[in-house]
């Protein structure tokens, strides 16, 4: 096809940012929670970006290497990021993903013929510029030579990570294996730059739930520092009665603590502190249960100090 097939969509036509959508950061996963991602410019809302990108999978990235390809593609070979993804065409003038090696979309660095836009080319010169200035100083590191993340946006070559994703950006698409898991700044702490999953799980090639991806990003955003301690709280009420529910009843507590205290011991049953304190009562072994189950706590504790002070008298005087 040639570049006079391919229009702009509907929505970018005249005025490029008229109707100025929300921009987001398409990314790939990178190892232990980072990623690194780019720009997306038109992004039209949680399910309606899901849309777009589940459509590009099943039309460009179907096969096993599906992910690599679209890492490739999406993330490498365009520094710049996205104006927007899909494209139309003259038969067709609704934006969609086209298969390759049709356009995947329009980005901040090429021009329609893929030539690098000029815009591009001249950031490119100058960031080599700063790059043979800082070796020349001894100091060639990345940051030293590409502009700060922060600045990622329209024009602006920068990779996304977890921690330079640009303010005013709400919506992370993480592109994994087996589908699509969306981001969301959290409304509890918009200013934390907190991003928390809203969608476990859009699989590849499956019918999506719009109702469900708006109302599950709704959630995350809607959430208060009042919404967190409560769950929190619950959790420690929850946490709480799962310990409890160790813990043996009143009158087996102290052979419980006892049997925690000395399970390093390497000191047979018959001299163990189990025996010394049915000694130190009077008793045979199998009666000590019943015993401490009549005990109040404070003539438990006399009686455990009772017990130290047959056995080490030196140590433990008699009180
Ligand atoms: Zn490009």
């Amino acid at each position: 096809m040639t570049s006079t097939e391919t229009l702009e969509p509907g929505i970018l036509a005249g005025d490029e940012f008229a109707q100025e959508p929300d921009g987001a950061v398409i990314a790939v996963p990178a190892g232990g929670g980072a990623f690194q991602g780019r720009y997306l410019h038109h992004a039209p809302g949680p399910s309606a970006t899901a849309r777009i990108i589940l459509d590009l999978f099943a039309v460009r990235y179907r096969s096993r290497e599906g992910l690599r390809r679209a890492a490739a593609e999406l993330i490498n070979a365009h520094p710049g990021g996205w104006r927007y993804l899909g494209a139309a065409t003259s038969k067709d003038r609704e934006i969609r993903p086209r298969r390759a090696p049709a356009p995947v979309g329009s980005c901040f660095c090429h021009q329609d013929d893929g030539s690098p836009s000029p815009a591009y080319v001249e950031a490119a010169l100058a960031a080599h510029a700063r790059a043979e200035a800082a070796q020349l100083l001894g100091n060639a590191s990345a940051a030293s030579v590409l502009p700060p993340g922060g600045s990622a946006g329209p024009g602006h070559a920068a990779l996304i990570t977890r921690s330079s994703v640009p303010e005013g950006i709400d919506l992370i698409y993480l592109l994994y294996r087996d589908g699509l898991l969306i981001e969301v700044r959290d409304g509890a702490y918009p200013n934390y730059g907190r991003f928390t999953p809203a969608i476990v799980d859009v699989p590849w090639g499956r019918e999506i739930d719009p109702g469900a991806i708006e109302d599950a990003v709704a959630a995350v955003r809607s959430r208060t520092p009042a919404d967190l301690a409560r769950a929190k709280v619950a959790e420690t009420l929850a946490e709480t009665a799962e310990r409890l529910r160790a813990i043996p009843a009143h009158h087996d507590l102290v052979l419980h603590l006892l049997a925690g205290n000395s399970r390093h011991l390497s000191i047979p049953r018959e001299h163990g502190p189990e025996t010394a304190l049915a000694r130190a009562a009077g008793l045979h072994t199998a009666e000590l249960p019943g015993h401490l189950h009549r005990l109040e706590r404070g003539e438990q504790i006399r009686l455990l100090n009772q017990a130290a002070h047959l056995l080490n008298p030196a140590e433990h005087p008699a009180a």
